[in-house]
């Protein structure tokens, strides 16, 4: 399932919402202040890979390059 990861233009807090199949098209209001003003910065798709790894290696702990 794909995840966006989002930034809030009011507060700056960036997080992560996991999609389910029907609710695409709704706003994605802030956890933190809950403002609509989200920003979708990235998408991925869970599943590809584990935990925090790289992306690039089923390891979880890679130092960043
Ligand atoms: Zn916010």
């Amino acid at each position: 399932m794909p995840i966006y990861e989002f930034k809030c233009k009011k507060c700056g807090l960036e997080f992560e919402k996991i999609f389910f199949s029907s609710d695409k098209k709704e706003a994605v209001p802030c956890p933190e202040c809950k403002s609509k003003k989200t920003r979708k910065l990235i998408s991925a798709f869970a599943g590809g890979k584990s935990g925090s790894g790289c992306g690039s290696c089923a390891a979880t702990s890679c130092p960043p390059s």
